[in-house]
């Protein structure tokens, strides 16, 4: 995998809108407000921000807020203004209604997740246990004990399934009764940690994003158990997000990578790496296969495997590099001689491109109606993306950035 060569960025770069200084301390979750010009974060230094952007294209902080332990993960319900905040003490801040933080784990809480039709709110923690409250009433319905700690959470509130994706690399699907919950399966397909989940409800697609920079696409919906892999980072997957208009999967990796995956491609999956004692191509032994090599006097082999057939071939038999990005792979890998010739410059067309945010990235968020995308990063900073033709107003919103920042003070001040 030495030879991983990056093809060139396209077009429609996404350019960046505004920075925003953020905080003392890293922000662990930050999302733009959809419609206005504002962005909420919650960070290591135990701050709840928003920041509204003023006439002079600048954010500025409009609430601050300060919470009795580190922020570690957040949600925002737009339609509701409703702000979950988990925190590194193991509470869970829900809304205006619950005037005190809940303890919902014994150590961090690692995502948190709100689900308006049901009123529930869905938590993990660094303690393997993933639960589920009642919004409304504080009462704690039920619980499952995760295999590692969590740090993907997603739910599809049509057929109440959650998703959750462990440190052990596996992900576990559960079905959520009011107060029970179901194992349905599991899916294993990452040799690193799972950092990141993305559900796609329309499609019926789940994205898993892991520590081996790998993200594999399981087609839930198709129910022939599809699995794509997207191999595009050189480093750990940090998030995943989808855009449903335009049917593009953006993630974004700890190196500062973004990848905006085409979609609305028609995909393949890997194949299965063949085991063969001999090169599939000139039967020439693998080096184990001693029989052979002393019936031939022959000199033993190291195996490969082409990517694109998945025969165990000898290296002379796969001198070649291809991308094959219908396969997912963006970057060049290793594929046996036949199946090189067999790739065509059209087949090598990507389906991604490739940016660089310059930032180490905590967090990554998209906002769909603006299409605009937000990075945090290991700098503190937070950068906010979008396509030069988008211009909005920023003196036209003041009435409801008022309205919007009295409903949250509320929240944050009880
Ligand atoms: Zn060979
Ligand atoms: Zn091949």
């Amino acid at each position: 995998m030495a030879a991983e060569v990056h093809p060139k960025p396209q077009a429609r770069k996404p350019v960046l809108l505004s920075k925003i200084e953020a905080s003392q301390d890293v922000v662990n979750t930050a999302v733009i407000i959809p419609k206005e010009d504002g962005v909420i974060s919650v960070s290591e230094d135990r701050t709840v921000r928003i920041w509204l952007k003023r006439d002079s294209g600048q954010y500025w902080p409009s609430v601050y807020h300060t919470m009795p332990a580190p922020c570690s993960c957040m949600y925002f319900n737009p339609e509701t203004r409703r702000l979950s905040v988990g925190m590194d003490n193991g509470t869970v801040s829900v809304s205006a209604l619950q005037p005190k933080a809940r303890v919902t784990h014994q150590g961090r809480v690692t995502v948190v997740l709100f689900v308006l039709e049901m009123e529930w709110v869905l938590s993990t923690g660094q303690d393997k246990t993933f639960t589920w409250h009642c919004s409304e009433s504080g009462q704690r319905l039920g619980s499952y004990r995760t295999t590692a700690w969590v740090s993907g959470l997603q739910f599809d509130v049509e057929t109440r399934h959650a998703f959750v994706g462990d440190h052990s690399g596996q992900v576990t699907i559960l079905k959520l009764e009011q107060d029970d919950c179901s194992l349905v399966t599991t899916f294993k397909g990452h040799t690193g940690n799972v950092t990141a989940l993305c559900w796609d409800p329309v499609q019926r697609v789940l994205f898993s994003g892991s520590s081996d920079h790998s993200i594999i696409m399981w087609d839930i919906g198709g129910r022939k158990g599809t699995a794509i892999e997207l191999q595009g980072h050189n480093e750990k997957v940090q998030g995943l997000c989808y855009a449903p208009h335009t049917r593009q999967l953006i993630s974004c990796s700890s190196d500062g990578g973004i990848v905006i995956w085409n979609m609305d491609v028609r995909r393949q999956e890997t194949p299965e790496w063949l085991d063969s004692d001999s090169c599939q191509k000139c039967e020439q032994p693998f080096f184990w296969n001693f029989k052979q090599m002393w019936d031939s006097k022959k000199i033993g082999l190291r195996q490969h495997h082409c990517r694109k057939c998945g025969q165990a071939v000898c290296g002379k038999c796969s001198s070649r590099r291809s991308t094959i990005p219908l396969m997912g792979f963006e970057f060049e890998v290793r594929v046996c001689d036949s199946c090189y010739e067999s790739i065509t410059d059209e087949d090598r067309a990507p389906t991604a491109t490739f940016h660089d945010s310059k930032h180490g990235i905590v967090y990554m968020h998209y906002e769909p109606t603006r299409g605009w995308l937000l990075t945090s990063g290991v700098d503190k900073v937070i950068k906010v993306r979008g396509h030069d033709m988008v211009r909005t107003c920023t003196n036209t919103h003041t009435r409801t950035h008022t309205y919007l920042l009295l409903q949250i003070k509320d929240q944050c001040s009880r």
